[in-house]
């Protein structure tokens, strides 16, 4: 599970507080964390993942362990005993002020992490677990972040809600030259949030209204992929063969699918959000229409009906 990884010492637990609790939308819930910890926290790409340590009901955190080998330790705690462990986005971090913003989706009681957004409190401690600042280059934290587009300045964004927050750091972030398309699928019209994208880029969010989820996302992408496959006047064709790929069990398996930097592409995808949907994109980029892997990151953030762990 590439996102998983955190046993690496440059990893370490930051204690924080919740500063603000800001409702977005229906379905957004914007906590913002500080702390003096985060003076050592490492801001390490635009769509850095990090963790999030939840309390344990009557316990808080004072089974979580400490120090290098904290991971190994916690994962040989019993069940009761573990604190839950999720993945979360960091939206914006402002080192100065010692404050770090993650948008939580708000879906129901049925997580812990989902139940704690949907009850936190200014002052309510939580633990984070993410890169330290570096003692040396040679330290310098990498695999908590993906977005690598290269050359490129051809893009497409995809996701649902559960990338809604990368993709809208990524855009801030965007060079103002860049190109290209973007979806992502909300729950509600009311869920769309204001963000700011460069002149070339086309920005379309798609709400649910309660159809399935990601059937009207994976509609625009593949009306996408038809384009890109016909080669667009103005830019080169960028799909080689269709190719067979190995088949991912979303069930058992983290999807994660990301190329290796290179120079040489002229687009260059991203795609998130629930595993069973950004497998079958997967399945018919790359399959079907032919779109080159080193060209797209493909990533399954969650899973209907299994617990993250
Ligand atoms: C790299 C990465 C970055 C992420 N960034 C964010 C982020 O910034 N904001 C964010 O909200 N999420 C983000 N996620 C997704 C988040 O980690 C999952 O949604 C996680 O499962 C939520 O934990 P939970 O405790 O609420 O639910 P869990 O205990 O993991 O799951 C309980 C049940 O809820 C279901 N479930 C989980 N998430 C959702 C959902 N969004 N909608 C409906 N049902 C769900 C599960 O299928 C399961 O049945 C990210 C995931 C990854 C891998």
């Amino acid at each position: 599970m590439p996102y998983l990884v955190l046993v690496a010492a440059r990893y370490r637990v930051f204690s924080v507080r919740v500063a603000a609790v800001t409702s977005l939308t229906p379905h957004f819930v914007r906590v913002t964390l500080t702390g003096d910890a985060l003076a050592e926290f490492s801001s390490v790409g635009l769509d850095q993942r990090i963790k999030i340590v939840l309390p344990i009901p009557g316990h808080g955190f004072t089974d979580l362990p400490d120090g290098e080998d904290w991971y190994g330790s916690w994962r040989a705690l019993p069940d009761a005993e573990r604190n839950p462990l999720r993945t979360y986005t960091v939206r914006s971090f402002r080192p100065d002020a010692r404050e770090l913003d993650i948008d939580f989706v708000a879906h129901g009681d049925t997580g812990p992490a989902s139940r704690w957004v949907s009850a936190c409190r200014v002052g309510d401690e939580l633990r984070i677990v993410g890169p330290a600042v570096p003692s040396s280059p040679a330290e310098l934290p990498s695999g908590a972040a993906e977005f690598d587009p290269g050359a490129a300045n051809r893009i497409l964004l995809a996701g649902d809600e559960t990338a809604a927050p990368a993709i809208c750091a990524i855009l801030e972030a965007l060079d103002v030259a860049t190109v290209g398309h973007v979806f992502i699928e909300v729950p509600t019209d009311a869920d769309r949030l204001p963000v700011s994208a460069p002149a070339g880029v086309e920005v379309r969010w798609i709400a649910r209204n309660g159809a399935s989820h990601g059937v009207r996302m994976t509609d625009q992408v593949h009306a996408w992929a038809s384009t890109v496959a016909a080669g667009p006047s103005d830019a080169p064709s960028t799909c080689a063969e269709p190719v067979e790929l190995a088949d991912v069990d979303v069930d058992e398996q983290v999807l994660w699918d990301i190329p290796t930097a290179s120079d040489q592409r002229p687009v260059y995808a991203w795609i998130a959000g629930e595993a069973g949907c950004v497998k079958e994109l997967r399945r018919h980029l790359v399959r079907g229409v032919g779109l080159d892997r080193k060209q797209v990151a493909f990533m399954g953030y969650w899973r209907h009906g299994k617990a993250e762990n």
